[in-house]
């Protein structure tokens, strides 16, 4: 749908949960751009070769530990955004690499596979004709009624990698933070002991970031336009992106902006979140994984911390995140996953408004 054909609506909501008064809505410093997506091929093909041995750093297994462990957000960070892992470009080894590290995690915390034969990786090519996957588990809704809505929390696994002459970027804050975050709330999930009324999916995105005026969001767009059997996107009531929060000290904010369909909705979903909404309209964006949702007429939640410094550059790497601020933050966005998965409100009702969203939110 024309984006010009939209009715916009958006705003940035500052959170009362866990970062307390000290949050100011704001924009987002920069954007990636727009995409199509190809499907189909393994990952085990075209330059995703290597792989195979997992690596090793957190200790995300072990469940009597607090999830939101602070040393152990930055070992998750560390190792992903290592050089080892070469900056994680997708069908690098790297990819296959970070992949992996992420299933075994998905696999050792009890959660279940999206994938049909217990598949934790749902393969896709994209434009650039690189095999990946997004990786993707889910804890299943015990709510005879809305058990099966499902709530998305995602985040993507990939960064650029060698980008020619200008060397290498690593992507610690794009988006090790967030897959960390993503971890650490998976963790979270399993150690409470009652299941979500909802499904909650845990999704680490594939060819989530791109140079300007290539395809981004692949990933995430292949998720939504095929997804698993068992997941139907059309039983989306929310979905929560974490995209860069490892730098809340560059700027002290957290940003937050949320979307839906309509006013009500959005409101309605960020109550549900425990957040509270406010007016306000960046002046940019940056689209990333959560645009495919909006576009599909899901409310959304973004969550991210402004990196004026090393943003898409070769400084972006894990030794100068904020990790006592980006624990803090994966637990406000795993607490607000949890609320709207426990919700009462009727938020499959609230999709049902004719209010349309302009997912670029600028
Ligand atoms: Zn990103």
């Amino acid at each position: 749908m024309a984006v010009a054909l939209r009715l916009a609506m958006r705003a940035s909501i500052p959170l009362l949960m866990g970062l307390a008064a000290c949050i100011a809505p704001d924009q987002f410093s920069s954007r990636e751009e727009e995409s199509p997506v190809s499907r189909g091929s393994s990952p085990s093909n075209s330059r995703a070769d290597a792989g195979g041995a997992v690596p090793t750093g957190g200790d995300g297994c072990d469940v009597s530990t607090d999830p939101f462990d602070v040393g152990r957000i930055r070992a998750d960070v560390t190792l992903l955004a290592s050089p080892a892992l070469g900056g994680r470009s997708p069908g690098s080894s790297g990819d296959v690499a970070a992949r992996a590290y992420i299933e075994q995690r998905f696999r050792c915390l009890g959660l279940q596979p999206a994938g049909e034969g217990g598949s934790f990786q749902l393969p896709f090519t994209n434009r650039a004709g690189s095999a990946t996957a997004n990786v993707v588990a889910f804890l299943p809704g015990n709510d005879t009624i809305v058990g099966s809505e499902i709530v998305v929390l995602g985040a993507h696994h990939d960064h650029f990698g060698t980008l020619g002459d200008k060397g290498l970027r690593l992507g610690a804050n794009d988006d090790a933070s967030g897959i960390a975050g993503l971890l650490a709330a998976a963790q979270a999930f399993k150690q409470n002991p009652k299941a979500p009324r909802r499904t909650v999916v845990f999704a680490a995105f594939g060819s989530g970031v791109s140079l300007q005026d290539a395809p981004f969001a692949e990933g995430a767009a292949a998720y939504v336009g095929s997804p698993p059997l068992r997941l139907p996107t059309s039983r989306v009531v929310m979905m929560v992106d974490l995209d860069g929060i490892g730098t809340y000290s560059a700027k002290e904010k957290l940003f937050v902006t949320s979307g839906s369909r309509s006013n009500s909705g959005s409101a309605a979903v960020a109550r549900a979140a425990g957040l509270k909404l406010s007016n306000g309209r960046p002046d940019d964006s940056k689209p990333s994984d959560y645009y495919p949702f909006c576009d599909a007429n899901i409310p959304v939640v973004v969550l991210s911390t402004e990196d004026p410094d090393c943003h898409r550059k070769a400084c972006d790497i894990a030794e100068r995140l904020d990790y006592p601020h980006l624990a803090q933050i994966s637990r406000v966005a795993s607490d607000a996953t949890r609320d709207v998965a426990d919700s009462f409100l009727d938020l499959r009702g609230l999709l049902s408004s004719s209010f349309l969203e302009d997912c670029e939110f600028k």
